[in-house]
């Protein structure tokens, strides 16, 4: 067997952990480095589990999916009134960022984890790359991953001809616990992933585990995703937070202005049905996340390369953006293996298929959001809807 490759992984998120791991499995000395300066920060609410993201827990940790995630049965469309449009019995893993980090980070270990490590320079120089942190440190390796987001620095400057495309709307999102919930309304939600479908709009609500990793009904918090459309006059004021500072990808939560607040309770009460309308009202503090696509033409470049989010982005309609980059690494891993550890032949073989499965994923994931949020032609039950990687529950 060749010598395994030196990997350094940007970005110690749910993609980078999931490389990172499968990457020491074959026996790579893997560094990664995290910008932020501590773990564990509240991002992104909820999060959908498919299977690419519960598998390194699941089938090389021994950390049942169940223990870090919430189970629901039922998927419902409810109409305005709160009556049922349409009920299937359809299972799903409901997470959050949190739950699941906290378990790849365990798997993981902290010797080679860095935090407040941000990654500011890269240079291929043949057969090895050089990285410079911000703070002057840096390392030399035989592979570097890059799996830094949707504001990707390598991404950014690899490809800076690639713009991230705004869908023309926005997510809601936020928590409540449950235990907030009235008993009626609890009842309605507990087991099951909601939908509304509205004119130009719809919201999905789900239970996921509590602040500290909750898994029992009635423990856990209840989450919500509302896509609602903004002009680009609309989407420059929301973006401009309390402290009067513009964002770009999100406005974290406690962050967003008052007024847009205000104004989204306001729709919620003319629009939703009682039961979600009682979740989203309640929400302390909602943050938005702005919905972009981000199309790459290429995902390898000498020794280095972008997964997950930093490559591309696809709208979160699949539900399928950790399970995408969490592949990245699954395939990376197999190729780098099957490559005998020669980094140039394993990426040129890892490529193709990523550079496939992340514009499947693009062009699926626009086609719901332009049939919900610009044509109105989604109708409740829709089995596109389901949720999947590949393809609806693949
Ligand atoms: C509204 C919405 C709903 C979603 N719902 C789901 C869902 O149900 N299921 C699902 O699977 N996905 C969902 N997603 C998508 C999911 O959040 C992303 O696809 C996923 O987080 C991407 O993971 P990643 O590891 O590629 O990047 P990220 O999670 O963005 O992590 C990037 C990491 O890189 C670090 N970093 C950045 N730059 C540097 C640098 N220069 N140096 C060092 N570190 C750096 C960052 O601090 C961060 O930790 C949703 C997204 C949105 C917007």
């Amino acid at each position: 067997m060749g010598s395994m490759p030196r990997v350094a992984v940007v970005g110690g998120s749910l993609g980078g952990l999931t490389a990172a791991l499968l990457l020491r499995d074959l026996g790579c000395e893997v560094s990664v480095y995290e910008r932020s300066t501590s773990e564990l920060e509240a991002r992104g609410a909820g999060i959908a589990v498919l299977e690419a993201t519960w598998r390194y827990p699941v089938e090389c940790l021994g950390v049942p999916a169940s223990t870090f995630s919430s189970q629901t049965r039922w998927v419902r469309f409810v109409n305005r009134d709160g009556s049922t449009a349409h009920e299937s019995e359809h299972p799903y893993y409901l997470s959050s960022w949190n739950a699941v980090y906290r378990v790849l980070l365990n798997g993981f270990g902290r010797d080679n984890y860095h935090l407040s490590a941000e990654v500011v320079e890269f240079q291929d120089e043949g057969d090895q790359v050089r990285i410079v942190l911000a703070d002057g440190r840096t390392d030399c390796v035989d592979l570097l991953v890059f799996a830094d987001g949707i504001s990707s620095t390598a991404r950014r400057r690899l490809l800076p001809e690639v713009k991230a495309e705004y869908a023309g709307y926005i997510a809601w999102r936020g928590v409540i616990p449950e235990a907030e919930l009235t008993a009626e309304t609890y009842g309605e939600l507990f087991d099951t992933l909601s939908y509304q479908v509205m004119p130009n709009s719809h919201i999905l609500v789900y239970p996921i585990p509590g602040y500290d990793g909750e898994v029992e009904p009635g423990k856990r918090l209840m989450n919500i995703v509302w896509y609602r459309n903004a002009s680009a006059e609309e989407l420059e004021a929301l973006l401009l937070d309390s402290n009067g500072e513009k964002r770009y990808v999100s406005v974290p939560p406690g962050l967003v202005n008052s007024q847009a607040v205000e104004e989204m309770r306001e729709a919620a009460r003319a629009q939703l049905a009682p039961q979600l309308c009682e979740v989203v009202e309640n929400i302390p503090e909602p943050f938005i996340q702005v919905v972009y696509d981000i199309n790459v033409p290429q995902m390898a470049f000498g020794r280095v390369c972008i997964i997950g989010d930093a490559a591309f982005a696809a709208r979160p309609h699949a539900a399928a953006g950790t399970a995408k980059a969490a592949e990245d690494g699954w395939i990376l891993a197999r190729e780098i293996a099957a490559a005998d550890g020669n980094v140039l032949e394993a990426l040129a073989n890892w490529e193709p298929k990523q550079l496939r499965m992340g514009s499947e994923l693009i062009a699926r994931t626009s086609e719901i959001g332009y049939r919900s949020q610009v044509a109105n032609t989604f109708e409740p039950g829709d089995p596109s809807l389901i949720f999947g990687l590949y393809g609806p529950g693949n």
